[in-house]
């Protein structure tokens, strides 16, 4: 991110670009005032290179480097909803929630506020560490990072009220359900390419409670770590 650029926007980055995706997304089935606030708030023109800023506000994903994407403003929104239980924007934030794929930190971002303290965890070290400098720069502060296999989860941090993950293992990995806390909630994709189920799995007294909600599209939850 280059220093110039302008946080709130102007032109086809501005507010009232935000405010017309916000519209957009409510009149897709985005109901949930806390989401529709972060899409308002956070500068998603900033999370993509330069050269696709006045693309930041259409609802599509686009390239962030290393064969990764952000995910289209629909998905992150209706993940974030699929996230947070029920309200109506007056309760006080979850205590804590882990993210797996940081990619260029626009998610993270949009769930910082949500929760007391927000955990992510990335493969990619170069992706974490331009995500983590642009979200310091933002002001983001409730907010550690990880360089790391999000599929072992944060054991050290857990139990999660929330764990949502943005790239797709073939099965849910067991470590990720062990870290949720009671009432906690898991939204994964799972599946092969091309056959993707986003899934959420809520933790209940009496176990696991899973519900599709529908069919996505993205990367592969890789094993292992790059540089
Ligand atoms: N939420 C991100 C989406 C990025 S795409 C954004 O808005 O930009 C998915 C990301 O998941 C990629 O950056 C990829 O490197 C990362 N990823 C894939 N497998 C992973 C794993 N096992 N642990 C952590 N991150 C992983």
């Amino acid at each position: 991110m280059s220093e110039q650029r302008d946080p709130r926007g102007i032109g086809m980055t501005s507010a009232r670009t935000r405010e017309r995706l916000a519209q957009r997304l409510a009149a897709n089935g985005i109901q949930d005032p806390r989401v529709l606030e972060r899409i308002r708030s956070v500068p998603r023109h900033l999370f993509v290179d330069e050269a696709l800023e006045t693309r930041a506000y259409e609802d599509s994903p686009l390239p962030i480097g290393q064969g990764q994407t952000i995910s289209q403003p629909w998905i992150v929104a209706m993940m974030t909803q699929a996230l947070l239980p029920p309200g109506n924007g007056a309760e006080p934030p979850l205590e804590k929630l882990l993210e797996i794929g940081t990619g260029c930190g626009y998610q993270t971002a949009v769930l910082s506020p949500l929760a007391r303290r927000v955990f992510t965890i990335e493969r990619i070290g170069s992706l974490q560490r331009q995500a983590r400098t642009r979200l310091n720069e933002l002001g983001f502060g409730n907010i550690r990072y990880r360089h790391g296999d999000g599929m072992a989860g944060w054991p050290g941090q857990a139990p999660f009220n929330g764990i949502i993950v943005t790239a797709a293992p073939t099965e849910i990995p067991p470590l990720l359900l062990e870290q949720l806390a009671p009432a906690g909630r898991l939204v994964i994709p799972v599946g092969p390419p091309g056959q993707q189920d986003l899934v959420r799995v809520t933790r209940g007294e009496e176990g696991f409670h899973s519900e599709v909600l529908g069919r996505v599209s993205f990367v592969p939850l890789l094993g292992g770590t790059d540089r």
